[in-house]
């Protein structure tokens, strides 16, 4: 199969855009991230699925804890900058829940340990066992076909 098709398609699944956090030795490290997504209710499980090339894997690996903060339509260059896109270096605020960064003015911040972790081809899966929520009200950011936009409420 066509890597370009296989990629078309995925694109056509519209989902929210989120940035990863965690930090290591008080170094904070973010990255953007669309493959999320809820697992379980008891206990509280969620997922993600970072490529085994990006610095993000390691960080993860050295911490053993993750945030994915839920970004809200105001964050579309924040979602840039964390996918390494804008040609530049930002001196980022973030804000800590129990010893984890966060991204400030998202609408959701989620705080997990590793639970688990599965390689899968070029990618790792990250099953986060939830461990703190904070929430925020605002609109989310969204990616389809490779595009952004949002849905207002
Ligand atoms: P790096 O390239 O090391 O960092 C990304 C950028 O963030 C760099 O500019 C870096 O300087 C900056 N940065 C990081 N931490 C800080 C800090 N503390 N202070 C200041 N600047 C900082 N990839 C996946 O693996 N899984 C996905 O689900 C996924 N979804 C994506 C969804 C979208 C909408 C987009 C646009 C990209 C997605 N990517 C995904 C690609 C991924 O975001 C990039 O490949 C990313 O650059 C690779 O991560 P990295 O850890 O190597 O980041």
């Amino acid at each position: 199969m066509d890597d370009r098709l296989f990629r078309t398609v995925m694109g056509k699944f519209a989902t929210g855009v989120t940035v990863i956090t965690t930090s290591t030795n008080d170094k904070v490290h973010g990255m953007t991230a669309n493959a999320f997504m809820s697992v379980s209710l008891n206990p509280k499980l969620i997922l993600i699925s970072i490529g085994n090339h990006a610095n993000m894997k390691k960080y993860i690996e050295e911490s053993g804890k993750f945030t994915v903060n839920i970004l809200s339509k105001e964050q579309q260059e924040e979602s840039q900058y964390f996918a390494g896109q804008l040609n530049e270096k930002r001196e980022i605020q973030f804000q800590w829940i129990a010893g984890v960064p966060i991204l400030p003015r998202s609408i959701a911040n989620i705080v997990c340990d590793v639970y688990e972790s599965h390689l899968a081809g070029d990618h790792t899966l990250f099953i986060g066992e939830v461990k703190d929520i904070h929430t925020e009200d605002g609109d989310p950011l969204t990616f389809y076909r490779g595009k952004y936009d949002c849905i207002t409420s």
